[in-house]
């Protein structure tokens, strides 16, 4: 029985305290957050865990520099507060990154202002990194070459947080976490219809992979749909005094672009004058973002945005030849959920880029629906404990929140994995120039299961070996996520739970030898299927040779 299959057993016919539909940053953290305080919680999403919104971030853990604009410093203040929590909680997942600003002649702020904004910011975020610093035109020059200084100012540098590996997978973490405080947990598995019953809510849920349909009750639903909240809430006669309106953003990855400074966000003013950033993503360099109101939830990058992102670029770094469309390696686009008010004016007419990037917890205590409108993945755990301070409220007792739901495990067992990785000379085994130490990586993503796969790689040293090229997993790590990560379709992995899809080209996914073998450790008799699904029906030769396995003693899972 797979992970998946296990967790559906348990949904069929049971009843929860709380439904939490939507497996996003918000579904996500919320499913922690009470599972953590002893509730009984199950938590759908109809595609993969942080498929939409919250595969399409920019990365970064910000209290929201640009937010200064708008004079909304509560926001700012907020952000940092749950930013700085963050660094402390996930030491190595998140890590201070610097923000490296020019500022043109033609830009809105003179460099002197810019500065004093982000001392201000330095201090709301209550000190919570290192201090800006002013840059001179010269020193960005020598600096950052690759930055076009002729028409440069001056600039600064201020200080944020950074998601090591990616947005999908942070969400996961709080999915895992949900899992091992005994929560039952399906991707894949999509809310058909609800109804309120007496005391509890009804639910009929589909099994998307199956068609399979069957029931499961609860006596609180946490709408956790991001774009879809309104959707769902007037299906069941939810009023609410706030909605969603949507906020389109797109990246561009591209081979890097920095020539010193790859561990820095470089920041420029676009010739709208809103800020864009080229962000550091592994060996690639990610542009973005956009900031266009949209109607849909649904969008796509278009040649328009490309264009415009390509022009801005190009006009301000000093690259060797100009960026094009050809060094794109992989693009996404997403909508920002922004929370309006429902009453008065429509806000169709205000200025969309000035709309605020709150969140809003609203309840319905007769129905006893919590929804969540907004939020960022920075402002996760300020939502996961909002919204348990509502389920509590609605009478489902919880336990004293002890701030152990979220987090790397603690610094003594950190400090043993090192030791032992230490000692099995882990790191000489796959010394690569360019990549991180193995130690560092596996205990990121891994944390506690990292230990299991010192001693998978102590069994058999072919568990250390790279299972995809350049793609940097392991196939102890392959194994690990069969058993662990609920990996349903191959995009899962390939997209969120690894980023391999953001920074391998498909030409060269395609033409991987090693992709096979992914599919056969993760989907055991059921690779080809799935292989067949990813590839839309025609398998690439490449990931058709059956390559022999050097793997012994482990059954595929
Ligand atoms: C371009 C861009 C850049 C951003 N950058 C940052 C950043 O750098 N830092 C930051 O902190 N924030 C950032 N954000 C904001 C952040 O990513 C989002 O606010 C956040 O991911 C929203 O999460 P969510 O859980 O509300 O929604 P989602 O991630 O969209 O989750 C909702 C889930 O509900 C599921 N669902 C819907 N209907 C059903 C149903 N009937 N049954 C079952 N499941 C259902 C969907 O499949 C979906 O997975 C950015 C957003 C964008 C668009």
């Amino acid at each position: 029985m797979t992970l998946r299959g296990t967790h559906l057993g348990r949904m069929r016919d049971r009843s929860f305290d709380t439904l939490v539909i939507g497996g996003g940053i918000n579904g996500a953290v919320t499913a922690a957050s009470l599972a953590g305080r002893g509730a009984s919680v199950a938590l759908i999403d109809r595609g993969d865990f942080a498929s939409f919104t919250s595969e399409t971030s920019s990365n970064l853990v910000w209290g929201g520099f640009k937010y200064l604009e708008g004079y909304e410093l509560y926001l700012v203040w907020k952000l940092c507060r749950s930013r700085n929590r963050l660094f402390k909680a996930y030491p190595d997942n998140i890590k201070e990154i610097g923000f490296y600003a020019a500022l043109d002649r033609k830009g809105p702020y003179p460099p002197w202002f810019a500065a004093l904004g982000a001392l201000a910011y330095w201090i709301i975020g209550l000190f919570g990194t290192r201090h800006p610093r002013l840059l001179s035109q010269n020193k960005i020059e020598t600096e950052e070459p690759a930055i076009d200084t002729d028409t440069v100012r001056g600039g600064i540098e201020y200080y944020d947080g950074i998601l090591v590996d990616n947005d999908a997978r942070f969400v996961f973490s709080f999915v895992r976490s949900a899992i091992e405080a005994g929560a039952a947990v399906a991707n894949y598995v999509e809310l058909v219809s609800a109804e309120r019953d007496g005391d509890h809510w009804k639910a009929r849920l589909r099994d998307v992979d199956t068609g399979e349909e069957f029931t499961t009750a609860a006596r609180t639903i946490v709408n956790a749909t991001g774009p879809f909240v309104d959707a769902l809430n007037s299906e069941w006669g939810v009023k609410t005094e706030h909605r969603i309106v949507y906020s389109k953003g797109i990246h561009l990855i591209v081979p890097r672009l920095t020539t010193r400074h790859h561990h820095k966000v470089l920041a420029f003013f676009d010739d709208t004058e809103r800020l864009f950033y080229v962000i550091p993503m592994g060996r690639r360099s990610v542009i973005g973002t956009t900031d266009t109101r949209v109607n849909t939830p649904f969008t796509e990058v278009t040649d328009d945005d490309i264009e415009f992102l390509l022009e801005q670029i190009n006009a301000r770094m000093d690259l060797e030849t100009p960026l094009t469309k050809a060094d794109i390696i992989s693009s996404r686009s997403g909508v920002r959920p922004l929370v309006v008010s429902t009453e008065g004016s429509d806000q169709t007419d205000v200025d969309w880029t000035k709309l605020s990037r709150k969140h809003v917890v609203e309840v319905d205590r007769d129905q006893h629906v919590v929804s969540i409108f907004g939020g960022k993945l920075t402002d996760c755990l300020n939502v996961g404990e909002e919204v348990a301070d509502e389920i509590e409220r609605l009478g489902i007792p919880l336990e004293k929140d002890l701030h152990n739901w979220y987090g790397e495990p603690a610094p003594a067992t950190r400090k043993e994995f090192y030791r032992q990785a230490r000692l099995m000379r882990l790191d000489a085994l796959r010394e690569k120039p360019e990549t991180e130490p193995l130690t560092d990586r596996l205990w990121r993503r891994y944390g506690r299961r990292a230990f299991d796969m010192l001693e998978d790689i102590r069994r058999n040293p072919a568990m250390a070996e790279d299972i995809m090229g350049s793609a940097d997993y392991l196939r102890a790590e392959l194994y690990s996520a069969a058993e662990s990560e609920m990996i349903t379709k191959l995009e899962d992995f390939v997209r969120r739970r690894s980023k391999i899809e953001l920074v391998v080209r498909d030409e060269a996914i395609e033409s991987s030898p090693g992709l096979r073998e992914v599919a056969q450790i993760l989907f055991g008799d059921d690779a080809e299927r799935r292989l067949a699904e990813y590839f839309g029906g025609k398998i690439p030769e490449a990931s058709r040779s059956r390559g022999e396995s050097s793997l012994h003693g482990r059954t595929v899972g």
